[in-house]
C-alpha cells in the first residue's frame, strides 16, 4: 500500500513540484489549496503525513495544525510545516501548535523527500510488532535478534537491518538502489556493490548452500527477492 501524503499549499507551482516529486518516489499524493473545508477533506483522506504551508487563504497553517491535533482521526498524523520565513519556525516548534518538523522555503525537494521518508519510517516502527514470524524465521526487533528454526543468526547491525527489511517485505523484487534507499537511508559512501556484499554474507548465514540460495534469490538484471517460505 503506497503511503498517502496530503500537500496543503496554495502556491500552485510549489504544490505541483511537491506533487510530482513525491509521486515519483511512490507516494500517493493529494494537493489541497487550503480553505475552510480543508480539515474536513483531510479527515476524509486520512493521509499518513501532512505537508502544511503556514500562509494559507483560509485558516492559516498554525490554526489548521491545532485543529488537526484535536481531530480524532488525524491527531497522530505527522505534520511537516512548509514555512516562508525563519521567524515562523519558533511557532512551528512551539508545543501548542504540535508540528513534527518544518522546512524553510526555498528548500530542496530531495531534502524534503528524505524527511518525509524518515517520518513515515518512524511511524511504521512505532506500529510494527516487536516480534514477528515468517516461515522458519523468528524476528525479535526489540532485542535485534533473528532465529532460523531455533538457531540464532550472528548478524552485524547492517545485516540485521537488511534481513529485517527482507523478512517484512517477502515475495517482492527489489533493485539494489531500492534496498540502499530503504535500508541504508541517507548514508553516503555506499554503492550498489555494498548491497551485494551484505547479501552474500546473509546467504552464508541463512542458506544451506550460499551459491544455490532458496530464501534470498537473485532477480537477474534487477536485484533480489526474499522468499519467506520457499
Ligand atoms: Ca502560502
Amino acid at each position: 500500500m503506497p503511503k498517502r501524503i496530503a500537500i496543503v499549499e496554495d502556491e500552485a507551482e510549489l504544490a505541483s513540484l511537491l506533487d510530482y516529486n513525491l509521486s515519483h518516489h511512490g507516494y500517493e499524493t493529494q494537493v489541497l489549496a487550503g480553505s475552510e473545508g480543508t480539515l474536513k477533506t483531510l479527515e476524509n483522506l486520512k493521509p499518513d503525513l501532512i505537508l502544511l504551508d503556514v500562509m494559507l487563504p483560509g485558516p492559516d497553517g498554525f490554526e489548521l495544525c491545532r485543529a488537526i491535533r484535536q481531530s480524532a482521526v488525524l491527531s497522530r498524523t505527522p505534520v511537516l510545516f512548509l514555512t516562508a520565513r525563519s521567524d515562523e519556525v519558533d511557532r512551528v516548534l512551539g508545543l501548542e501548535i504540535g508540528g513534527d518538523d518544518y522546512m524553510t522555503k526555498p528548500f530542496s525537494t530531495r531534502e524534503l523527500v528524505a524527511r518525509v521518508r524518515a517520518h513515515l519510517r518512524r511511524e511504521d516502527m512505532g506500529n510494527e510488532p516487536a516480534v514477528f514470524d515468517l516461515g522458519r524465521f523468528h524476528l525479535d526487533r526489540g532485542a535485534r535478534r533473528v532465529f532460523l528454526d531455533s538457531r540464532e543468526l550472528t548478524l552485524t547491525s547492517t545485516e540485521f537491518n537488511l534481513l529485517e527489511f527482507f523478512l517484512t517485505h517477502p515475495g517482492r523484487a527489489y533493485s539494489r538502489e531500492q534496498l540502499l534507499e530503504s535500508v541504508w537511508g541517507e548514508q553516503r559512501y555506499v554503492t550498489p556493490r555494498t548491497v551485494d556484499v551484505h547479501v552474500r554474507r546473509l546467504r552464508e548465514q541463512i542458506e544451506e548452500q550460499a551459491d544455490a540460495p532458496r530464501f534470498l534469490t537473485t532477480v537477474r538484471g534487477f536485484g533480489y527477492r526474499f522468499e519467506g517460505t520457499p
